[in-house]
């Protein structure tokens, strides 16, 4: 059995549904007041990927951070790939998409110098008043070299393994 161990990043605007994410993911549950404590790192994950093959996924969130104009270097050494989030009813949050991008591409790089493979995820597509159209979102995620983009809710708990498996395929395929 070979083992890999995966760190990956989600950033986003603050309220986007990152720590949900995080939560529903590792630990199977939606809670409306859940909030990361703070000062851990990151949550692991186990994941089976093939007969042969098991993943640990060091999912790191920024928790709180967002306020900073730019995350530490520290936060992204290592990262093997990321997620950038975004929350549909909030244009400003897809607006400052491609600030997280360019930060992420400015500090995290594969070792042959290639960007990390980022997937972007448009969450709280359960609820209705959408601000951003899927249109606008597929022309920005191809024009800035995201792998995918996906719609997710971490609440009705659509598209979350999926996403996760799509990233995790994208970054065994550079590896
Ligand atoms: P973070 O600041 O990006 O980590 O965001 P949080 O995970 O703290 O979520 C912010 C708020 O959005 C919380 O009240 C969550 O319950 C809510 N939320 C997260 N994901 C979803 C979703 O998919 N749908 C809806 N309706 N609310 C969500």
């Amino acid at each position: 059995m070979t083992e890999y161990l995966l760190k990956i990043l989600i950033v986003g605007d603050g309220n986007v549904g990152k720590s949900s994410f995080v939560h529903r993911y590792v630990n199977g549950q939606f809670s409306k007041n859940y909030k990361m404590t703070v000062g851990v790192d990151f949550s692991v994950k186990l994941l089976k990927w093939s007969e042969k093959e098991k993943v640990r996924l060091q999912l790191w969130d920024i928790a709180g951070q967002e306020r900073f104009i730019s995350m530490t270097r520290i936060y992204y050494k290592g990262a093997l790939g990321c997620i950038v989030m975004f929350d549909v009813t909030s244009s400003s949050s897809f607006l400052n998409c491609p600030h997280w991008k360019n930060d992420l591409d400015n500090k995290a790089m594969l070792p042959n110098g290639n960007s990390i493979p980022c997937i972007l995820l448009a969450n709280k597509c359960d609820l209705a008043q959408r601000a951003v159209s899927a249109e606008n979102i597929d022309k920005f995620s191809k024009a800035n070299g995201f792998a995918t983009w996906m719609e997710t809710s971490v609440k009705e708990n659509k598209n979350i393994e999926e996403a996760m498996r799509r990233l995790v395929k994208e970054i065994l395929l550079v590896q």
